[in-house]
């Protein structure tokens, strides 16, 4: 049994002064039948907690530690730039490297705007999109997460999904009514949806690897085939790729697919665990933002000097190997995941793109929100706990992926699925 005390007491002062205590929904391990452990320092692949307890880590602060934790290079760098100052309010050359970069190797991207968060990025492309066609409606699909904008409020994945929450109260039915929602890999939804509504639909904007409802994939076909449909209508294609980017593959999930959308929404590894995001795409639609055009978006803190360091230092490291070895390590996993939950007839269904891994507690194939929400949330609960238990940090919802980073070992792979057989020994 872990002793949790320490974690226990912050939790008890935290809920005094905040939310649920938290300040992000999901940190709160309700789903999980939990309370959130209070995390004090990582290294690498390994956490610690502030009653000591060590971990070996899976959540990488839900995707941004492609590197692990306090990599030295980037603690290295960032220790330069703070002591030259935090924030100038003044262009610096950090963000143009940054967006370089970037720009270097997303071939759809010749312009690139950084913002503070994947939602910033998202809300901002949305206004774009709107903006630069003229229309109104966006369509997006169900189970897919954008962040908590308005807009995109509707049907979402992550902590919307995993809290069990209705569409959002405070969302104006008159913002609502301009989101359009269709099933993930379901083209025949998406054709019919713009036959109907085609003239005013500004925008598509997906998740080309689901990564909130659970990991699920894009079908054979499926990408380009909503590539198709937008270029049609002349709507815009926008990636949400701030959990994918940089993660599914050396050129994001787009250079993996083959499929070019209009604009990209970034966020995550490209702040290497600082707060950005960024949002960027073709020179002619990013010319429409100010200063060079009428779509206002602003940031104080955007491409701040810190921020930017973070993210380029973790960019810059990042090499086609790197993917290698995470599709080496994740593969493995997923293979020892898959025989330990065999052996002991635990249901189960594996979704992997890349180094993001999704595990569902159920026999259905899953490709859509309907089908992951097949998954035993309860089963899920119990693995998360006998795994937290045993060392082992998962991202606690049955709706989030698990991570790898250039950090994790052979030897932590194999701990891991050690762990699991004894997690699903003991659960079934
Ligand atoms: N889009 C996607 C695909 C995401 O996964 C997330 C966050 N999990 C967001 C947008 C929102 O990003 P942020 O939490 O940085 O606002």
């Amino acid at each position: 049994m872990l002793n949790l005390n320490r974690s226990v007491a912050a939790f008890d002062k935290a809920k005094k002064v905040m939310p649920g205590g938290v300040n992000s929904p999901v940190r709160a391990y309700k789903s999980v039948g939990m309370d959130p452990i209070y995390m004090e320092r990582g290294k690498g692949s390994h956490i610690w907690d502030v009653d000591g307890n060590e971990y070996l880590d899976y959540v990488m602060s839900w995707g941004p530690l492609i590197l692990g934790h306090a990599d030295d290079q980037v603690v290295e760098s960032l220790k330069t730039m703070a002591e030259r100052g935090t924030s100038f309010g003044a262009p610096s050359e950090m963000e143009t490297k940054l967006a370089e970069l970037v720009i270097e190797r997303v071939p759809s991207i010749e312009v690139v705007r950084m913002v503070n968060s994947g939602t910033e990025a998202t809300m901002s492309a949305l206004r774009l999109a709107r903006g630069y066609t003229g229309r109104n409606k966006i369509v997006k699909f169900a189970g897919n997460f954008h962040g908590h904008g308005d807009s995109l409020l509707i049907k979402a994945g992550s902590g919307v999904a995993t809290l069990g929450l209705p569409d959002s109260p405070g969302v104006p039915e008159s913002v609502a009514q301009n989101t359009l929602t269709v099933p993930y890999n379901d083209l025949e939804s998406l054709r019919y949806t713009f036959e109907k509504f085609g003239d005013d639909i500004a925008c598509v904007i997906m998740e080309p690897v689901a990564g909130n409802m659970g990991v699920v994939l894009p079908e054979e076909g499926f990408l380009q085939g909503v590539r198709d449909l937008t270029n049609e209508y002349e709507s815009l294609l926008i990636f949400d790729e701030v959990m994918s980017g940089f993660r599914v593959g050396y050129e994001c999930a787009q250079g993996e697919f083959g499929v070019t959308p209009d604009l990209t929404c970034l966020g995550k590894v490209i702040g290497g665990g600082l707060p950005v995001g960024a949002y960027g795409g073709k020179k002619e639609i990013m010319a429409h933002i100010a200063p060079d055009g009428p779509i206002y978006q602003a940031g104080t803190l955007s491409g701040n000097p810190l921020a930017m360091t973070a993210g380029y230092e973790t960019l810059r490291q990042l090499t086609p190997e790197s993917y290698e070895q995470f599709n080496r390590q994740a593969e493995r996993l997923e293979q020892g995941l898959h025989e330990a939950a065999e052996k002991h007839g635990i249901p189960h269904h594996i979704n992997r793109a890349g180094s993001m891994i999704g595990f569902f507690f159920t026999s259905e194939k899953v490709v859509d929100y309907d089908t992951a929400a097949t998954s035993d949330k309860e089963m899920f609960a119990k693995y998360f706990r006998s795994m937290i238990g045993q060392g082992i940090s998962l991202p606690p919802s049955q709706f989030e992926g698990m991570f790898l980073s250039t950090a994790h070992s052979d030897e932590d792979i194999e701990a891991t699925i050690e762990a699991a057989e004894r997690a699903f020994a003991e659960i079934k």
